[in-house]
């Protein structure tokens, strides 16, 4: 089983990082890889930069040794789109190692608006992680397609490689990362929002608006 939990991770945070290992344990304690995506410069400019998050992630896991971090999207450039990364995870893979990727349901309720989103179900099992107050269009086509390959049990992903979708509802820490950058900006504390080798390294970069003379 090899699974990828993508996301901006600008920075990550114990929301992020609970997550994945709740998802770890719920599959067998199988790796969880942790997967940056890139960001078009653009829209970056109030956050880290790539090399920057990948700082964090990398920080942020140590010791985890069930956290990997995948960097392909950040090495490829440009807009990472999900159907090209699982097309390539699944070439490297072969066809019949199961693959899944893992989605909060504020991601899963907009997948039909994603580039070739049609094949993600067939590259890779969903894990569809319950955000609280997000509730899917029972019209639109993430719930049909939910309604279609639901199944009630994770070991239901090992079975096969692809194309089955799992709603997860483990705790959901209210923690966001722009309420971490937020908080750095206006001169607050983010403390216990992140490990703090996350922290140390953002205010030591002077990330977000962080006075590294000043600790948090
Ligand atoms: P931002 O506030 O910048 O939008 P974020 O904190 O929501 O960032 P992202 O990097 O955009 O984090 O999210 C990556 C993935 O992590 C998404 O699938 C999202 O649903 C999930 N996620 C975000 N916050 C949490 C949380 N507190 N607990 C669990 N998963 C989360």
């Amino acid at each position: 089983m090899h699974v990828v939990y993508g996301g901006t991770f600008d920075p990550v945070h114990h929301g992020h990082l609970r997550l994945a290992l709740e998802v770890s344990e719920c599959l067998g304690n199988v790796p969880v890889s942790l997967m940056p995506c890139h960001i078009p410069p653009h829209r970056g400019e109030t956050g880290a930069t790539a090399e920057q998050r990948l700082r964090l992630l990398e920080l942020a896991i140590a010791g985890e040794p069930e956290l990997r971090i995948d960097d392909r999207e950040l090495q490829r450039g440009g807009a990472s789109y999900t159907a090209d990364t699982l097309r390539q995870l699944r070439s490297e893979l072969g066809v019949d190692v199961p693959l899944t990727i893992v989605l909060g349901t504020d991601a899963f309720a907009g997948l039909d608006r994603w580039k070739e989103w049609q094949q993600i179900p067939e590259l890779a099992h969903i894990i569809v992680v319950q955000r609280p107050g997000i509730i899917l269009n029972p019209e639109g086509e993430p719930a049909r397609l939910l309604a279609k390959s639901a199944v009630d049990s994770a070991s239901a992903l090992h079975g096969c490689a692809a194309g089955r979708v799992l709603e997860l509802n483990p705790p959901w820490l209210d923690i966001s990362a722009t309420g971490i950058r937020d908080r750095i900006s206006l001169g607050q504390s983010p403390r216990y929002l992140a490990p703090d080798s996350v922290l140390a390294e953002i205010q030591h970069m002077g990330l977000y608006g962080a006075c590294p003379a000043k600790n948090f």
